[in-house]
């Protein structure tokens, strides 16, 4: 893959949790970042900050990945401001409340499919088209984020929820054989119970701390720890690595 000089990277939903320490940690690894946000624009001018605090530049902007203008808008956006980008990290999701799939209003399941999947596939259609080699783009490399819960399949919780990150890893498997040639390398991350607000977004703040047991290593995870996988796989040293699903769960 040529190695491009300046590593400039589109993250959606930037601004709170994973995607927070995942702008961090690249800015510490020297990328430039866009940053995605749905509603909280302080929470991503806070990000923002601490991005220029470790040396490098920052963009939030505002999208809802499940719409195709506003996702065009901030692709346009990222390259008026830092020209080519060189990967993107699909990181936006939805849960929806907790409960039993035969309580699942269908509005909650169209919202949940169109965010994390045809978000997702937006995005990931958009990114490739700039970086793919075949369109004269420089090569680049997508990072999924899917969930320990597309092979879990999450009862009682959100089966509709782990359906879509099912679907997440399987468009990383496609994708990442399509873009091969083209200089484009495509892998998901499956976060397990990680701390962040999306727990007490989808109504049980404490759920982290409910039944440690169930995870072998006995502790939620830290978005931090997440950040560190997307690292590694947007860096150098993963140049071979593609169409993997990286478990990072605790063992669950
Ligand atoms: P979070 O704390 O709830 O943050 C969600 C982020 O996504 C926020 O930046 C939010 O923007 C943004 N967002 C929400 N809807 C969006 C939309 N329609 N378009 C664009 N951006 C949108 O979530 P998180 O826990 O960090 O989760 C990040 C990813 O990891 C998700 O894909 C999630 O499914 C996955 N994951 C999380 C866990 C976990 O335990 N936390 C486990 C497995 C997988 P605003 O700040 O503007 O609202």
């Amino acid at each position: 893959m040529p190695r491009p000089e300046r590593n400039v990277t589109v993250i959606t939903g930037g601004s709170r949790g994973i995607g927070a320490a995942i702008a961090v940690r690249l800015a510490e690894a020297g990328h430039d970042v866009v940053i995605g946000y749905a509603a909280d624009a302080d929470a991503a001018a806070r990000v923002a900050d601490q991005v220029r605090a470790a040396g490098r530049a920052a963009l939030p902007v505002r999208v809802d990945v499940a719409e195709e203008d506003q996702v065009h808008r901030l692709f346009d956006t990222a390259m008026e401001t830092f020209g080519p980008f060189t990967a993107l990290v699909n990181n936006a999701g939805v849960t929806g409340p907790l409960g039993r799939f035969t309580e699942t209003a269908t509005d909650e399941m169209r919202r949940v499919v169109a965010v994390n999947v045809l978000g997702t596939l937006l995005c990931a259609r958009r990114a490739a088209r700039e970086m793919s080699t075949r369109y004269g783009g420089a090569g680049g490399a997508i990072v999924n984020i899917s969930s320990g819960a597309a092979t879990l399949g999450s009862p009682g919780e959100y089966v509709h929820y782990a359906a879509t990150k099912a679907a997440v890893d399987a468009m990383t498997v496609g994708l990442s054989k399509e873009l091969a040639p083209d200089g484009v390398r495509v892998n998901s991350v499956q976060p397990g119970m990680i701390l962040t607000d999306m727990h007490a977004t989808m109504g049980d703040p404490e759920r982290p701390w409910r039944n440690p047991d169930r995870v072998p290593m006995r502790r939620p995870g830290h978005p931090e720890e997440i950040a560190g996988a997307v690292a590694w796989l947007l860096s150098p040293e993963a140049s071979y690595t593609t169409g993997a699903v990286l478990r990072v769960t605790g063992g669950l």
